[in-house]
């Protein structure tokens, strides 16, 4: 008797839970003015990346400057509804609040999906974090991305951290441990692909598919200003083959995540396309569904205008300054006019938050990822990722992959 009750108990939450994360989908998809926020929730990093986009803010970083809890609790009550939440730095979990600000999102926010990148150098505080994540907003669909670029010493190099690999596996095998605990906690491997991979990839994908438990792997291509730039000469015809090769590899087991990887799949297509014709293929929703926060409360469309630009024109307001209000700053005539000249300039990048974003809200996408589901997976045209003739990166899309009313030679861009 006291089984069947647990069962029926069970199965009861079970229910409550798909049925509220429903509701916030389609309050966040068809409703909320803004369901997707970026959120670097500190510049501080332990690691110093080659091709890291953020190290002019690492450098200059400051624990003093950055949002206290008590002033994002203030600006999650205000923001009202959030769909997703994807955190990143800087390294997040530097901050030993994560937890808690994680919690300020969910309660205030009703946020439902939220996404942490992770250099995973810290594998004991992190699935402690995670943990308390997941016990204390039982609704929650959390992923932890951690960052793998490279095999052994090689990434340890890129990373400029001696042992990082190691930590790295260490961070995996502690979370898979949660993960058997926890259904709704998923595990990505991201790869920055760069000049300096670009021809290893193969190997790093194969090893991600054997060795790791992961529900998903991507492979975002080198933007931004990064620190070596070296690193943006990256080919766009070995990116091509290691997403095909990528794509034949890795199937993710559930049908949840297999939804979302064909998500992806759209997105990497729209990234190849937007390389290789340099214009505009589904149009931006940053400033309006998605928006961008740093960690000292600056509001931005995105994170990358400001990199291609060398410039703050971009900045929608600082929340400091405007009680704590995103919506408020929202509605600005800042932000009206940074909306407009993203849409009139029919701004393109290949940044892939953005272009998850504008693929899940625009509606006239999903028959292309319902189509995805079904595409058959193309074996690359040649075996191996290095002998590419492919282009190199063309030199209007450098780097950024960007390119806007100035046609600013995009040299930057962005790594998470
Ligand atoms: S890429 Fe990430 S881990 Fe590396 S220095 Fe930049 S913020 Fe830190
Ligand atoms: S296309 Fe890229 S650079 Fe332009 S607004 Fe969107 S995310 Fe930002």
């Amino acid at each position: 008797m006291a089984a069947s009750r647990n069962v029926f108990l069970k199965g009861w939450q079970s229910c409550m839970k798909w049925l509220d994360v429903a509701a916030q989908m389609l309050v966040g998809l068809f409703w909320a003015p803004h369901a997707y926020l970026i959120f670097f929730v500190t510049a501080r990093c332990n690691a110093r990346c080659s091709f890291c986009f953020y190290w002019e803010e690492i450098e200059n970083s400051s624990k003093r400057k950055e949002l206290s809890l008590e002033e994002i609790a203030q600006l999650a009550k205000k923001l009202k509804h959030l769909l997703y939440l994807s955190i990143g730095g800087g390294e997040p979990f530097l901050r030993a609040d994560l937890a808690d600000l994680v919690g300020l999102f969910y309660r205030h926010c009703r946020t439902r999906f939220v996404n942490i990148t992770t250099n995973g150098l810290q594998p004991e505080r992190t699935a402690a974090l995670v943990e308390r994540m997941l016990v204390e907003n039982p609704h929650l669909n959390l992923k932890l991305s951690i960052s793998l670029d490279a095999l052994g010493e090689k990434h340890d190099q890129l990373r400029k951290v001696p042992g990082n690999f190691k930590k790295i596996l260490e961070t995996h095998h502690r979370l898979c441990q949660l993960r058997e605990r926890h259904r709704f906690f998923g595990l990505n491997i991201a790869t920055t692909f760069s000049k300096f991979n670009e021809d290893e990839i193969e190997e790093l994908i194969d090893f991600v598919d054997e060795k790791l438990d992961v529900n998903d792997h991507t492979l975002t291509f080198i933007r931004g200003e990064a620190k070596d730039r070296q690193a943006l000469d990256a080919s766009i015809g070995k990116y091509k083959k290691a997403i095909s090769y990528l794509d034949i590899k890795h199937r993710p087991d559930k049908l949840v995540f297999q939804l979302l990887h064909n998500v992806l799949r759209l997105m990497f297509k729209i990234n190849i396309d937007t390389l290789e014709q340099d214009r505009m293929i589904v149009p931006c929703v940053a400033g309006g569904k998605m928006i961008t926060l740093d960690d000292q409360g600056v509001v931005k469309p995105c994170e990358m205008l400001q990199q291609i630009h060398h410039s703050d024109r971009f900045n929608i307001g600082d929340v400091r300054t405007a009680d704590y209000d995103i919506p408020a700053v929202m509605k600005t005539l800042k932000a009206r006019e940074v909306r407009a000249w993203i849409k009139d300039t029919k701004c393109h990048c290949t940044f892939e938050c953005a272009n998850m974003a504008n693929v899940v809200f625009n509606t006239r996408s999903w028959p292309r990822v319902v189509a995805e589901f079904f595409r058959k997976r193309e074996v690359p045209v040649t075996q191996g990722l290095k002998p590419s003739s492919g282009s190199t990166v063309s030199a209007g899309m450098k780097g950024s992959g960007v390119r806007g009313e100035d046609q600013v030679p995009a040299e930057h861009a962005t790594v998470r």
